[in-house]
């Protein structure tokens, strides 16, 4: 049977927003991912990250980098009790990459792309899963998987926030931060007996 996911996006989410980190050592995860990540892998959920890292295109980091900060990251996560079952990321942009890099690609979100993916590789139910996220690009990515998204007012959320009202797009919640976030998702699935 397929399993529902919680995607989460990485920078404003479960770190603080950086910029562009090159190395584990720049990244802060906020206090509350573990005990997040933690509740809702104990619930059942697949947690898996995705993230558009726009720096690789860019010539900031190299993808060898890029999977040394995701190896580091997973690695603390788990031994905090917050087991991630996979890290999804797109180094494309389509005006700023760089040679290869140069492309409309179908996984940087709001494309559903990495979604998509990940469904295929880890047999997940789309429509039964959530995406918390702080930016306008989470909701719709959220949305364009047929996923149920939540903002986190975390990193760029407070902006966010106002951005997506003045877009007439409605996230199925809007939370302080991961932790309230996750809370709301397992109450919303303890209630609907899930
Ligand atoms: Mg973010
Ligand atoms: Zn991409």
């Amino acid at each position: 049977m397929s399993r529902k996911a919680l995607f989460l996006d990485r920078d404003g989410t479960i770190n603080v927003e950086t910029g562009y980190p090159h190395e584990f050592s720049q990244i802060e995860i906020y206090p509350g991912s573990f005990e997040a990540i933690g509740a809702a892998a104990a619930a059942g959920f697949a947690v898996i990250i995705v993230t558009n890292q726009s720096g690789v295109g860019r010539g900031y980091l190299e993808e060898a980098a890029l999977g040394r900060l995701h190896a580091r990251l997973a690695e603390a996560l788990a031994a905090g009790g917050a087991p991630v079952e996979a890290i999804y990321y797109c180094p494309h942009h389509e005006q700023a990459g760089l040679g290869r890099y140069k492309t409309a690609c179908d996984c940087r979100k709001p494309a559903p792309g990495m979604a998509l993916r990940a469904a295929r590789e880890h047999d997940l139910d789309l429509r039964a899963s959530y995406m918390v996220g702080d930016k306008v690009e989470d909701i719709r990515f959220g949305l364009a998987a047929g996923a149920t998204p939540v903002l986190v007012r975390t990193g760029y959320g407070r902006d966010s926030e106002s951005r997506l009202a003045g877009l007439d797009i409605k996230p199925a919640h809007i939370a302080d931060g991961i932790r309230e976030a996750v809370a709301w998702i397992l109450g919303r699935e303890r209630a609907a007996g899930r």
